[in-house]
């Protein structure tokens, strides 16, 4: 099916693409994107993807909005959107262009998620960082995408700060606290190579979900007192790391 803003057309122009500052993907995830008869699961890279670990290419000054950077956030849009047509009803909270095969640190955020389903106020943030982080953390559930049944809970700041651009190239600098801001930080560790599992320390904080446990793990709170485990080494040989 080839929704009116498809993928396909979203990597336009191709010349440009191709040019003195290509986009980087990887072949596979090129052929992903390119092919239209996909799901949104389709879209993002695999979990042994080697750009899920990658520093992901900065956007610099000239580039902010030009074309190729234009093609990149409408992509990172139409996979967070779906092929919904109602744009008020993301299907994700946050989503960072590595992880659909495009390693350039281009994020977009629900800045209105509270973590249960509210209407988003989704933005694009181009090369953000964190400037500051506050000494209190607090533990919630993260998961992610592409590794959907491997969640686990991850203490961070509570409060960061960051600067970055915005799509029109604007400098920014905003802070963010609770889920808002663990959004953020997640997001950006993509940029960095960095996926959440790592931050996870306690093997009892893995956890394996399935697909029909979500919502009593993240409506109810089930995260809190979870008894499926994911071992470690399940995990290395989801992302290739062990054999
Ligand atoms: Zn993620």
């Amino acid at each position: 099916m080839r929704g009116g803003s498809s993928v396909v057309e979203c990597l336009l122009p191709k010349e440009k693409v191709a040019g003195s500052n290509p986009v980087h993907r990887s072949k596979e995830a090129t052929e992903r994107l390119l092919f239209p008869a996909q799901t949104m699961k389709e879209k993002f890279v695999k979990p042994d993807d080697p750009v899920l670990v990658k520093i992901a290419q900065g956007i610099k000054p000239e580039e902010v909005e030009s074309p190729e950077t234009a093609a990149i956030i409408e992509c990172v849009i139409d996979v967070v959107y779906g092929k919904q047509a109602d744009r008020n009803k993301p299907l994700l909270v946050g989503l960072a262009a590595p992880q659909i095969g495009i390693s350039r640190r281009i994020v977009l955020i629900d800045v209105a998620a509270r973590g249960k389903g509210n209407i988003g106020d989704l933005r694009v943030y181009i090369n953000p960082e964190i400037v500051w982080k506050s000494e209190q953390e607090s533990e919630w559930y993260e998961g992610c995408y592409p590794t959907s049944r491997v969640c686990g809970i991850v203490s961070r700041p509570t409060r960061i700060r960051i600067l970055g651009l915005t799509q029109e190239g604007k400098s920014i600098e905003e802070e963010h606290e609770g889920y808002t801001a663990r959004i953020f930080q997640h997001e950006i560790d993509h940029l960095n190579g960095i996926e959440f599992v790592s931050h996870i320390t306690d093997d009892d904080k893995l956890h394996w979900v399935e697909e029909e446990e979500f919502p009593e793990y993240r409506n109810n709170e089930g995260w809190r007192k979870w008894s499926k485990k994911c071992p470690r080494e399940k995990w290395e040989k989801i992302k290739g790391i062990q054999q």
